[in-house]
């Protein structure tokens, strides 16, 4: 059963709204040195076509933060400006980006805090309020021993409640461990608590496939309890991998579809086709996909149709010559050597479909054919 999803107030980054209604957005994070502009736009160009709809860049040094008009400038995706330690680092960047983020257990005085808020209310940016067990207040420490999921929900109520009491509403908020379990706890009992819109994420995950795997649990447990209104996949990899997992986590649980869903029979010895090569090549050829789309590939024609029919497309292997399908229905037979070709242009072509469909059903007065062709290139 898809998750209900608890009921939070929405704020916005950028354009983008975030918590209520809003679908759950998918972050990521540059791994770029910020003061290399150029290098930062790139990467940032790049996360937008993986479908990155909110960026978060690091701001550690006044050189960083004097990067950043130049990088909005050639940048359309929302930009929050992760800052720590010092304040005037947050008082620049609220000039220029659409969030900021903060660590109040290390951003220092009250006073200071309080000119932090004032900067990004008189830009009408909300700000993120993000805690983390590793940079917990003393006295918190000394309260539970060491960072308990109690001490960091503690520590973000507490966070709030000033902001609060500084005037001050337009937040969200993340409670970061490393530990599954602690992060889990954690947010839990803040959203118990609190009905600002939660940014989930477990720090520091790993590698690729450890990471992945961490941050889907740990995510998929916060998700399925209707936690969570944006989410950052941290992996130590190439981040536009982690706006793929993202986007896959919230596709495993219906909460959210884009682009190609590319499922695979898990093969056995009645296999007629290599699997597993193109089901990988079909991902990488049509990434460029956004309509959402499942697309199935499977080995031989046994059980053919029959286990492919929840795919709107697919195919499956024959000796010599197998199947295309659609909607569980067959469309033709097709030489197994050109299986994977036809099946990329079969699915570009209805994408295409759909999504010219879906802009006519709209009532787009600008639907064209044209516009239908640009957003699925
Ligand atoms: S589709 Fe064919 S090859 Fe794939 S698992 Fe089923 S029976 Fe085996």
């Amino acid at each position: 059963m898809k998750p209900v999803r608890r009921k939070t107030r929405q704020i916005h980054v950028g354009g983008i709204p975030i918590g209520g209604d809003a679908p759950i957005i998918v972050q990521s994070m540059t791994t770029t040195d910020t003061r290399d502009i150029q290098g930062t736009i790139e990467q940032i160009h790049q996360l937008e076509k993986a479908g990155c709809e909110i960026v978060r860049v690091a701001v550690p040094t006044p050189e960083d933060a004097q990067a950043l008009p130049a990088i909005k400038a050639a940048t359309r995706i929302p930009i929050i400006a992760d800052i720590h330690f010092d304040h005037r680092l947050a008082l620049a960047a609220a000039e220029v980006v659409d969030c900021v983020r903060i660590n109040p257990g290390n951003i220092g005085s009250r006073e200071k805090l309080k000119e932090v808020v004032k900067a990004v209310e008189d830009r009408g940016i909300p700000l993120r309020v993000g805690v983390n067990a590793g940079s917990l207040e003393r006295e918190l420490l000394l309260k539970y021993g060491f960072p308990t999921a109690d001490a960091i929900a503690e520590s973000a109520l507490t966070h709030v409640k000033i902001i609060e009491d500084l005037g001050f509403t337009n937040m969200k908020v993340s409670l970061k461990a490393s530990d599954v379990h602690l992060a889990v706890d954690a947010y839990r009992k803040f959203s118990a608590e609190s009905d600002y819109p939660t940014h989930i994420g477990i720090t520091e995950a790993g590698t690729s496939v450890t990471g992945t795997v961490k941050s889907s649990v740990g995510l998929g447990l916060l998700l399925a309890n209707g936690i969570g209104d944006t989410l950052r996949v941290s992996l130590a990899a190439d981040p536009c991998e982690e706006v793929r997992v993202g986007f896959e986590i919230l596709k495993s649980l219906e909460l959210r579809h884009r682009g190609i869903n590319v499922i695979a029979c898990p093969t056995c010895g009645r296999l007629e086709i290599d699997v597993v090569k193109i089901a990988n090549n079909l991902e990488r050829r049509l990434a460029h996909i956004t309509e959402p789309l499942t697309v199935s590939v499977l080995g031989c024609v046994v059980n053919g149709i029959g286990e492919g029919k929840e795919a709107d497309i697919g195919i499956a292997g024959g000796e010599g010559v197998g199947i295309l399908f659609k909607e569980g229905k067959l469309v033709r037979k097709v030489k197994a050597a050109d299986l994977e070709e036809v099946l990329v242009e079969e699915v570009e072509a209805l994408a295409l479909s759909r999504r010219e469909k879906s802009l006519l059903e709209n009532n787009d007065a600008s639907a064209t054919l044209e516009d239908a062709l640009a957003s699925s290139s």
